[in-house]
C-alpha cells in the first residue's frame, strides 16, 4: 500500500468501487468515468507505476492478469473484441501513477492511432 494512491486505497477497500474480479494478485473494477460501454480497470494489488519498474516477480504478476483478462473482458460484455491499454507516463497522459490494464469494449470502438 503505497500513500496517496488512489488504486491502493480502492484494493485496501478504503474507496469504493464497483468490482467485477478479485483473486490474491490482482483486482478488477468500472472505471468511474467510462470511454466506452464496457471500461475496466485491471491493477496489480503490488504497486508500482511503470512496466520498466518490473522485475521477475511482477511479471508474473503481469502474466498471469493477461492470462485472466480475456475471460473477465467476455464475461462483462465485450463479446466481438476489446481493446486493452497501458498508458505509460506523462506523453501518454497517464494520470494514477498504479499500473493498470484498461480494457474497453461492449461496443465497436473508434478507430486508435495504431
Ligand atoms: P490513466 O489516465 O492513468 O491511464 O487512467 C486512469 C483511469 O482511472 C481513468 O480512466 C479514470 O477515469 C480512472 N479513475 C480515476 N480515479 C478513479 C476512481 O476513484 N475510481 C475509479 N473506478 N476509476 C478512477
Ligand atoms: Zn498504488
Amino acid at each position: 500500500m503505497t500513500d496517496n494512491c488512489i488504486f491502493c486505497k480502492i484494493i485496501a477497500g478504503e474507496i469504493p468501487s464497483a468490482k467485477v474480479y478479485e483473486d490474491e494478485k490482482m483486482l478488477v473494477f468500472k472505471d468511474i468515468e467510462p470511454k466506452a460501454k464496457v471500461h475496466l480497470l485491471a491493477v496489480p494489488k503490488v504497486h508500482f507505476k511503470l512496466l520498466s519498474e518490473m522485475d521477475e516477480k511482477k511479471a508474473e504478476i503481469l502474466s498471469h492478469m493477461f492470462t485472466k483478462i480475456p475471460g473477465i473482458a467476455k464475461e462483462n460484455g465485450c463479446k466481438n473484441g476489446y481493446r486493452l491499454v497501458i498508458n505509460q507516463g506523462d506523453d501518454a497522459g497517464q494520470t494514477v501513477f498504479h499500473l493498470h490494464v484498461h480494457i474497453l469494449g461492449g461496443e465497436s470502438l473508434p478507430i486508435s492511432i495504431v
